[in-house]
């Protein structure tokens, strides 16, 4: 057993197990040997924790209009104000925006509060931006939100595909993983626009035209079916719709060449692609923000799900389609109902039954049902003024959010604005009329859960500075004073987990993906004992690693759905006045908005400045010199950023990183520049196909 205390790293959804121990100097960290996300190892971002345990820019005192006050007079004032606005203008008119980065244990009592109590169902999350569209078609094709597989299966797999991921510097541990399954003689192909880090690995890439992702798998889903390498028995006896699919898909493209058309790529790298495809069953397919960051993202994601359906390549070792999530607990968030179109335990606020089960269980008579505002929803509502207060947690949506600056106007227009956070001066801090200080990683104990479906503890091991106090004791205390006592009386974090399992299995029977009755009955010494473990786990069970492989679907008859799906073309395309198409994403060693990867100096030297990278061609052609600066414009707003000519770029199109904020004076805000198109199923924005202009500035 690892020295130290055994916690997992707050940043991305690999979830990698980190000890944290006592140094000379502090604290020390390292990668926890026995955790199974990443059997030791760190990426740079997890090993320069350490570094960011400092005060400096925390939020350390509640402040209210400004003034610093106490815990009592900074809950009574939330209590009373939101009150006054539900009373005032009936409870529909409170949101509440949260985070990727809250515990499962927080994020509970956030949508207990709000959609059980206060009894407005307009809760979202930064997941929006995330992980909408692949929970949109996990629930269309398997009928619940499940990833089917697990991390081995990247050990197991000799074709790994990776599409819209640049896994080895948004996932480097996973990365790693695939690696070693390429050292063993596994095959790596990579399909993105972009000539990512990540292909540096691979045995191929194609770098397809953005958007077409629908074009490519029809076509390659009609073409395994011509040469016969369908698992028809396998999809005869488990799914439905095969035949409508194949008929859509061909009706796309007649033969390989035209897809490579419709996808801008060369036909010898896209038959060379399909002949792997079709002699390598096990193939595990890994997506991420590329497919789902899109107005067309569900339907990306679904058609990588029909192909594994159709050749019933699910479930088995080496074989599955895998979501990677972008934070540390978006899957823990979305088992709890964070997004605005779930309720608690993967029940469903349209389903009049999930509805009284829950109503029951959590004895709130104000739970209404019905879907909530999702996020550009809910912030469009803002600036409508339907909704008059917002809390918003752990997430910076003044940069985040498409159309940043319309973000900016609706909350400086918004009665109430409450922001919990551990930072004191971040973008949309400054926007607050009550500053609550949040305990942040190390400081807190939870759970979290990450993109294979594994439980792990988050301990902590330092006491918070200041005042600052974990999210779920603030929603709790704020419930209290709401005069909800009884259901919000915990006193410790095991107690909301315990809940949280027995409401997982109350009246499940099988039906609801999402039961983990078997951690229903820990002690407070059984969680904080807590080893890594994956859901299902039923009461009575045992973890489950794989699903699907022989059915078993969580759709009303126990089939899986292959979904037909006709190509649609992003919302805006390039146009003479906007000619370059702007992607966007993350740097190897910074995280989000910087709060926190910001402090730590040896994380600054991989990139310490945001880019604009652009092909050579264009760049002489704007007149752009490499290493000078440019000013990017869309119909939208705009940013400067220093120019990096690269051949990494197609020839048109732009990437620009995500992380630089006004808190850093950058004037690179990406957030201003998107547009809110969105996807209609998911309502996830489509942040990577934003068409700009360049110019010296
Ligand atoms: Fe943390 Fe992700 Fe790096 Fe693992 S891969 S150490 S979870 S940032």
């Amino acid at each position: 057993m690892a020295e130290g205390v055994r916690t997992t790293c707050p940043y991305c959804g690999t979830g990698c197990g980190v000890v944290a121990s006592r140094a000379r100097d502090g604290w020390a960290v390292g990668g926890d040997p026995e955790h199974p996300a990443n059997h030791g190892r760190l990426c740079s971002k997890g090993a320069a924790l350490p570094d960011v345990l400092g005060t400096e820019g925390r939020l350390l005192r509640p402040t209210v209009d400004g003034e610093t006050v106490g815990w009592p007079a900074a809950i009574a004032a939330v209590a009373s104000r939101l009150r006054a606005v539900v009373e005032e203008s009936g409870p529909d008119a409170v949101a509440f925006y949260v985070s990727g980065q809250l515990l499962t244990e927080d994020y509970y009592v956030a949508n207990k509060l709000l959609k059980g109590f206060i009894g407005s169902p307009h809760i979202d999350t930064n997941s929006r931006l995330c992980m909408a569209s692949t929970v949109a078609g996990h629930k269309r094709a398997f009928g619940a939100d499940v990833v089917p597989g697990c991390y081995e299966d990247l050990d197991e797999a000799e074709l790994i595909v990776l599409v819209g991921s640049n896994l080895a510097w948004c996932h480097p541990i996973l990365h790693r993983r695939v690696r070693a399954a390429r050292d063993r003689g596994a095959r790596l192909v990579v399909i993105d626009p972009r000539r990512s880090a990540t292909c540096d690995d691979a045995d191929l890439h194609l770098a397809l035209k953005p958007g077409s992702d629908v074009a490519l798998f029809n076509g390659l889903l009609a073409e395994l079916d011509r040469r016969g390498r369908l698992d028809r028995a396998w999809a005869a006896g488990f799914t439905r719709g095969l035949e409508a699919t194949l008929e859509a898909a061909r009706a796309e493209a007649t033969d390989l060449a035209a897809v490579a058309a419709a996808c801008d790529l060369p036909l010898d790298a896209l038959e060379g692609f399909c002949e792997l495809l079709a002699g390598t069953p096990r193939t595990v397919t890994l997506f991420s923000q590329g497919v789902n960051q899109s107005s067309s993202g569900s339907d990306k994601v679904n058609a990588i799900l029909n192909l594994h359906l159709a050749t019933g390549r699910i479930g088995r070792p080496g074989m599955g389609p895998f979501s990677v999530t972008g934070q540390p607990n978006a899957m823990g968030g979305r088992e709890v109902g964070g997004l605005a179109n779930q309720l608690a335990a993967h029940m469903d606020p349209d389903d009049p039954d999930d509805l009284d089960r829950l109503r029951r269980f959590w004895r709130a008579p104000n739970l209404r049902g019905g879907q909530g505002l999702k996020a550009l929803e809910l912030f469009e509502a803002v600036a409508a003024r339907r909704i008059r207060a917002l809390w918003i947690a752990g997430t910076n949506p003044a940069v985040s959010l498409p159309e940043a600056e319309t973000v900016r106007a609706a909350l400086a227009a918004c009665p109430l604005v409450v922001v919990s956070d551990v930072t004191a001066d971040s973008d949309t801090a400054r926007f607050a009329d009550i500053l609550l200080p949040a305990a942040a990683w190390s400081e807190k104990d939870g759970t979290v859960t990450n993109s294979e479906r594994r439980i792990s503890r988050q301990r902590g091991f330092r006491a918070p500075p200041g005042e600052a106090r974990p999210d779920w004791w603030i929603f709790a205390q704020v419930g209290r004073a709401l005069g909800y006592g009884r259901a919000f009386a915990w006193r410790h974090p095991s107690e909301i987990f315990r809940e949280h399992a027995r409401l997982s299995a109350f009246e499940n029977g099988g039906s609801r993906a999402f039961d983990i009755g078997g951690l229903a009955d820990l002690s407070r010494a059984a969680y904080d004992a807590l080893e890594p473990v994956q859901w299902p786990f039923a009461k009575g069970g045992a973890p489950t690693a794989r699903l699907f492989a022989t059915g078993g679907f969580f759709t009303p008859d126990g089939w899986a759905r292959l979904v037909p799906l006709r190509r649609s073309e992003p919302k805006e395309r390039p146009s003479f006045v906007f000619p370059l198409l702007a992607n966007s994403g993350r740097y190897r060693d910074q995280w989000h908005s910087m709060t926190r990867t910001g402090l730590a100096a040896r994380l600054a030297g991989h990139r310490p400045e945001p880019l604009v990278e652009l092909h050579p061609r264009d760049a002489a052609r704007l007149g752009l010199a490499d290493g000078s600066l440019a000013h990017i414009e869309s119909r939208h707003g705009a940013a400067v950023m220093r120019v990096a000519a690269s051949e990494a770029q197609r020839p048109g199109e732009v990437f620009l990183p995500i992380h630089w904020t006004d808190a850093y004076a950058s004037r690179a805000v990406v957030g201003r520049l998107v547009a809110g198109h969105r996807d209609p199923l998911s309502g996830q924005p489509e942040s990577k196909h934003t068409p700009v202009r360049l110019r010296p500035f």
